[in-house]
């Protein structure tokens, strides 16, 4: 591995712990906004603080990175090998979280979305955000 990648490999998590304003969701916010959705940002007053907001369509999303949130059968979440049963309770506790924030919002009448990082890498980025679409004109 050469200097350069570990420099890349850095940044890349680095922009990954910040949090908010990670690429991903950017990226599903311009294509919402390119669409003529409108979406609200730090809705606090809904359960678990969504990522994008959609008052009008009372849809909540989520874009969830898939190590933190410990997406299933997913080869972008793989649990480190060193302080291994640490981060399994971590992400399982993360994992619950997500499951009693979808539920409720679910009773509160929201619907959630949940997009996957993994789901926006650029082979597969085209479909999911026109499922979205589907999935917000649904009612
Ligand atoms: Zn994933």
């Amino acid at each position: 591995m050469t200097d350069i990648h570990d420099k890349k490999t850095r940044s890349f998590n680095m922009s990954r712990i910040k949090g908010k304003n990670t690429k991903p969701e950017i990226l599903v916010r311009q294509f919402l906004y390119k669409n003529g959705f409108r979406y609200r940002l730090n809705y606090k007053k809904l359960p678990g603080k969504p990522d994008i907001v959609l008052p009008k369509y009372k849809t909540a999303i989520f874009v969830n990175g898939c190590f933190w949130h410990g997406h299933e059968n997913c080869k972008d979440f793989v649990i480190p090998k060193t302080r291994t049963d640490w981060w399994i309770e971590k992400i399982n506790q993360t994992k619950n979280r997500d499951l009693s924030t979808s539920t409720e919002l679910a009773s509160l009448g929201w619907k959630v979305k949940i997009i996957w990082e993994c789901e926006l890498k650029s082979d597969k980025r085209e479909q999911v955000l026109e499922d979205l679409i589907v999935f917000l004109s649904k009612k």
